[in-house]
């Protein structure tokens, strides 16, 4: 998955590490109830209209 250059070194809104960033503009759907690898998904809003989401693993997560 793409992480943009700028991306900061931990996640803005739970400061918590991640494995990966998207980047989205239009709509997308998040269903996280069944995934293996990832357990949360934070959602930063970029200027520019970006919305970036931040993926973490359920290790990184820190809810096992
Ligand atoms: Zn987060």
């Amino acid at each position: 998955m793409d992480v943009p250059a700028d991306a900061p070194p931990a996640c803005p809104v739970c400061d918590h590490d991640y494995d990966s960033v998207s980047a989205h503009r239009s709509g997308v759907m998040v269903n996280l109830l069944d995934n293996e690898r990832y357990r949360r998904v934070c959602f930063e809003p970029r200027p520019g209209g970006e919305l970036w989401f931040f993926h973490h693993t359920h290790e990184q997560a820190g809810t096992d």
